[in-house]
């Protein structure tokens, strides 16, 4: 008997003029991110199926279990719909289990089969109770549940169901822009937007000689890990070095932190609509530095119209945390290299800054020509999952 994933959309389904367009996207992000195995991959309305071979299940499971857009999916055994056929095979599978209790749940979408979802139920698990001397029937509680779906042409038997990770098929959205910096809060940001369908390319600032390699070499394995939640991801690297420097040289000091930011927003949009990046995403989080209160956040926010989103913004660290260590990043994040941020860390940086001020400071350098040089010359790197990182034993 032949085997195929079953995937069934959840949420997607929410989506009424989209469905199919939803369901398109679904189907090439499984394509994109199974295509070194031997897979046959087939789509309708309701259901994903995909046939593969019993000796790549785990490693597909693993694959599927990232990508969003998926509800839920079942190993199920595919056979033809002809009633005899239905009883011989869900005879044979139960024969195979050890078990006392079981229910039999049918689910007839074809509704030109000539038997009745509950009369189905009664036929077979008469069958079973008939064959298998030891068993017995519990509704409400049962050691197995048989799930049989006749459709049109072939008919899904299933004793598991394995929760997909939900969400909307990454590529739903148009692009945003991601300020991926090694910290924690970052790629958490990352993985939220692209659980809603955001598709991005990130952004990471980098002060070297002030920052090392390791901190780049930190990025760029965050952004792999990343990349297995969709194909492929641009890395810019801007050398932020220069205005950094021109900051301390000029600013004041309370003043730094909420200049830097305001630079790098001034840069995210301009790399956006070059791009074609309709938000900025980034790792920010109510309170938690002093660029990170409300006033800041609209000191920094106002020199740019762009939505920014800002995934973690009400999440506490510790709940950050958990995410991080669910999507693996955790442990790259806390490697201790140091960030452009944490370089030039000011002593008693402004909670409440004010935005004249800000405008005031900034303007002793002339940031908008090293902005414009800061674009130009960054340098992208297309990060995938499995690719080779050059300097990954730096870490
Ligand atoms: P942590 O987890 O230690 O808080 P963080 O990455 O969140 O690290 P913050 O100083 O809180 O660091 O910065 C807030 C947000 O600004 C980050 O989440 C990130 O989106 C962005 N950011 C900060 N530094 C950089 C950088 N060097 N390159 C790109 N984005 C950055
Ligand atoms: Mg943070």
């Amino acid at each position: 008997m032949n085997r195929v994933i079953l995937i069934k959309y959840g949420e997607l389904s929410t989506k009424k003029g989209n469905r199919n367009f939803f369901i398109k996207t679904l189907y090439e992000n499984v394509k994109s991110k199974l295509k070194k195995y031997d897979v046959k991959i087939s789509k309708d309305r309701a259901r994903m199926y995909i046939e593969f071979l019993d000796s790549d299940l785990d490693e597909i499971k693993k694959i599927i279990d990232r990508i969003f857009g998926i509800h839920m999916y079942h190993i199920a055994t595919i056979v033809d719909t002809n009633i005899d056929v239905i009883k011989t095979s869900v005879l044979e599978i139960m024969k195979n289990e050890s078990f006392k209790t079981f229910k039999v749940e049918t689910k007839r979408s074809d509704k030109s089969f000539e038997i009745h979802s509950q009369d189905m139920n009664r036929v077979l698990g008469g069958v079973i109770l008939k064959n298998i001397d030891t068993s017995s029937v519990d509704v409400h509680n049962p050691d197995i549940l048989v799930t049989v779906e006749i459709r049109e042409k072939n008919t899904y038997i299933y004793l598991n169901s394995y929760k997909g990770s939900g969400g909307y098929p990454v590529g739903t959205q148009p692009k945003g822009m991601l300020m991926l910096s090694g910290g924690i809060d970052s790629p958490v940001a990352g993985y939220l937007a692209m659980k809603r369908g955001v598709k991005f390319d990130a952004v990471y600032f980098e002060a070297i000689p002030h920052t090392s390699l390791e901190a780049r070499n930190k990025v760029i394995e965050l952004c792999k890990k990343l990349a297995g939640y969709t194909d492929q991801i641009n890395l810019h690297i801007v050398n932020f070095t220069p205005i950094q420097e021109e900051i301390y040289k000029n600013c004041r000091e309370d003043y730094c932190i909420t200049i830097m930011r305001r630079m790098m927003y001034r840069i995210m949009e301009k790399i956006s609509n070059s791009h074609k990046g309709y938000a900025i995403i980034n790792g920010e989080s109510i309170g938690q530095v002093a660029s990170q209160t409300l006033t800041s956040m609209r000191v920094i926010n106002s020199v740019t119209n762009m939505p920014v989103i800002r995934p973690v913004a009400c999440l506490d660290k510790l709940e950050i945390m958990e995410i991080a260590r669910k999507i693996d990043t955790y442990n790259t994040s806390i490697l201790p290299f140091e960030d452009c941020c944490t370089v030039f860390v000011p002593k008693h940086p402004v909670i409440n800054p004010r935005i004249d001020t800000s405008i005031y400071e900034e303007e002793k350098f002339d940031y908008k020509s090293m902005i414009d040089d800061a674009v130009e010359s960054m340098n992208t790197i297309k990060v995938s999952e499995d690719m080779d990182n050059e300097f990954s034993d730096l870490l």
